[in-house]
């Protein structure tokens, strides 16, 4: 049984240490608001039947509508799904949106479902929670093995069930169905914003500094491209198949191109055949990736990535993480102390979910923004709050992670207070 929601609550705790609690805050943030665990079942191309385990998790709407991803895997499971919520609240309030957190998932491998099969399901994920979500209630987005197209299918299903277009149900959707221009890049984007703060920081340089990225899925693909653009030096990717390694640069574009194709990248070509004889390359395991003497390592594939198993053989210097919850907490201590600069997922990867508010923004508005427009204000915005969790490094002499979360912490406090807490009651 998996408990990353307790690893994750101690976060927390360190956090709590720090600043005046009311006993009210503890309480609050300690329980999910909702969880509903869904069975949907799936008529299969060959007349079968399936059903899949579902669940919606909302964990904290005190600053908004709950807002968050839905992802199919096979490992999904009311734990995750829990944790996930609770990283979205932290998530939005670091990043000043004014929603709550949530996550949904299905237990699936949507690898081994045909495309009308995938269609089915998530207009039935949609049928069985459409009750709890809306666009003032609770906004589903795209997460780990879902992408724009089953967000078009989703909301296309939830505007059947209520007879109307209520596009801001749902972000993440396809250009032409109401989506964003600039989302599909916008966890990758959002998380070089943030790794350019640092380095600007530190008076690091982009040129100088070398970079292996677990995962190649939609985070870690356009962030792999958009910083090779910026002049880091991309050495190694994965998907979960396997990893390559090269002394010279990978070129993350041609990588992308082939996995549109549906090729794993241990079996891809990793330069144009002009480059190509003098690139030398390997293929090395995920778990060698890991492990290489990088400057930055990008971990863009999902929770529990770096343990008590591994941690003691990470050589890089900053670890940047794009997928939500990679490292352990007691591996994140380690880390700390050995003085290995960890970027959090909380600030790192809220590109994503910044960019779905502005489309819902959008949707809500009627009024489509130019892709300057949202590169300009997800920058503003990435820029702005990282400047603050790096100032409270700084003053405070604590972590990344504790900072930010007592960056997003504070603001929850603020809106839970602001509707008083015992203190407030028990007054004479
Ligand atoms: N699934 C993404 C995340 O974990 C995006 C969520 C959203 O856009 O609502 O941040």
């Amino acid at each position: 049984m998996s408990n990353i929601f307790g690893d994750a609550k101690t976060r927390l705790s360190e956090v709590f240490r720090r600043i005046d609690l009311s006993d009210d805050v503890e309480q609050r943030l300690a329980h999910p608001r909702l969880t509903l665990v869904v069975n949907i079942p799936l008529r299969m191309d060959d007349g079968s039947l399936r059903v899949l385990q579902g669940y919606r998790v909302q964990y904290n709407d005190i600053r908004g509508p709950t807002k968050g991803g839905i992802r199919f895997h096979p490992d999904v499971n009311a734990d995750e799904v829990t944790s996930l919520a609770f990283w979205m609240t932290i998530k939005c309030a670091i990043a000043g949106l004014p929603y709550g957190g949530a996550k949904g998932g299905v237990a699936v491998d949507p690898k081994t479902l045909s495309k009308l099969e995938l269609e089915r399901l998530s207009r039935g994920y949609i049928r069985a929670i459409a009750d709890v979500i809306g666009p003032d209630r609770d906004i589903p987005a795209p997460d780990v093995y879902t992408n724009s197209t089953i967000m078009g299918w989703m909301a296309d299903e939830y505007y059947k069930i209520v007879r109307k277009k209520v596009p801001g149900v749902i972000t993440g959707k396809p250009v032409h169905l109401g989506g964003s221009l600039g989302r599909e890049s916008a966890t990758g984007q959002g998380a070089l914003f943030v790794l350019n703060r640092w380095v600007e920081r530190h008076n690091l340089k982009p040129q100088n500094l070398r970079v292996a990225v677990q995962g190649f899925g939609n985070a870690g693909a356009h962030f792999a491209s958009l910083a090779n653009q910026a002049g880091y030096h991309i050495v190694a990717v994965s998907d979960s198949r396997g990893a390559v390694y090269a002394e010279q640069n990978l070129d993350p574009d041609l990588l992308m191109a082939q996995k549109r194709e549906n090729l794993a990248i241990s079996k891809m070509m990793y330069c144009n055949s002009s480059v190509c004889e003098s690139a030398e390359y390997r293929i090395i395991t995920n778990q060698e990736l890991l492990e290489l003497d990088v400057d930055v390592l990008a971990l863009a594939a999902l929770e529990n990535q770096v343990t008590g198993q591994n941690v003691d053989r990470i050589q890089a210097r900053h670890i940047l993480e794009l997928a939500n919850g990679p490292i352990d907490s007691k591996s994140d201590e380690v880390l700390h102390q050995r003085g290995i600069t960890v970027l959090p997922d909380v600030l790192a990867n809220a590109g994503g979910v910044t960019v779905s508010y502005f489309e819902w923004l959008q949707n809500r508005s009627g009024l489509y923004w130019e892709l300057e427009e949202v590169s300009r204000r997800l920058k503003k915005t990435m820029d702005r709050e990282s400047d603050h969790v790096f100032d409270l490094v700084e003053e405070l002499g604590i972590s990344l992670r504790t900072a930010a979360y007592l960056h997003g912490v504070e603001r929850i406090v603020g809106a839970i207070q602001q509707q008083g807490t015992r203190e407030y009651f028990s007054e004479d």
